[in-house]
């Protein structure tokens, strides 16, 4: 799952990405608000974690752009301990949660699960479709009740194609949402998780469809 980090101080922003980084994310951590606005615009991210306090483009005037553009990204905003009416601006422009740091790393990490799950329509901590469970906070996986061994991009791929049934999203769109930047994509990289999935879960648990991509096969 792809997240966008807008972060200017690198210690936090560091810390931030290589923490989520091992939780199996995906992170692309720009360090101002002119960068946040061009990621944004380019890419399909699960989440934004965004600092209020940024050069070149305040993270309040970053987040009313994306609304204002009809961008309905899940949005949690990072702010200092004494900034009260900076995180209550940043809830009433539309940020859809908060946190004050410094924070807990796993706590970040269940409340950007918890955004995502919401901007995926559940209520329901894991994924079910048909016989196979997903379990995001503790990237498990089962099979008829069965414990599968998933690649955490395997995982990912997985998440994807299961948090919108029926949809086919093809290779390029699944590259974009396992992938950050400088992140090294193999050319046939979907192609192999695609196959060990098929490998693990079933041959028919994934369809092809020819010339558009791959959607999760009907229950
Ligand atoms: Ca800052």
């Amino acid at each position: 799952m792809r997240l966008l980090l807008v972060e200017d101080d690198p210690m936090i922003g560091e810390g931030i990405r290589d923490g989520l980084g091992q939780e199996g994310f995906a992170v692309d951590w720009v360090r101002d608000g002119a960068a946040a606005e061009t990621a944004l615009g380019a890419e399909p991210y699960a989440a934004v974690l965004l600092d209020l306090g940024l050069p070149r483009k305040g993270g309040l005037e970053v987040l009313r752009a994306a609304r204002a553009q009809r961008n309905d990204v899940p949005i949690l905003v990072i702010t200092a301990r004494d900034a009260v009416a900076d995180r209550i601006r940043g809830l009433d422009a539309g940020a859809d949660d908060y946190l004050v740091k410094p924070f807990d790393l796993d706590e970040l990490a269940a409340r950007v699960r918890a955004l995502v799950r919401r901007a995926e329509g559940r209520a329901e901590p894991v994924l079910r479709h048909g016989a196979i469970v997903l379990n995001p906070a503790t990237r498990a996986a089962t099979l008829g009740g069965r414990p599968v061994a998933l690649s955490a991009r395997e995982f990912a791929l997985l998440h994807a194609l299961m948090a919108r049934p029926g949809m086919v999203l093809s290779r390029a769109q699944l590259e974009e949402r396992l992938y950050g930047w400088g992140e090294e994509v193999g050319s046939n990289a979907v192609e192999v998780h695609i196959h060990n999935l098929r490998r693990k879960l079933g041959a028919g648990a994934i369809r092809n469809v020819r010339g558009v991509g791959y959607t999760i096969a009907a229950e």
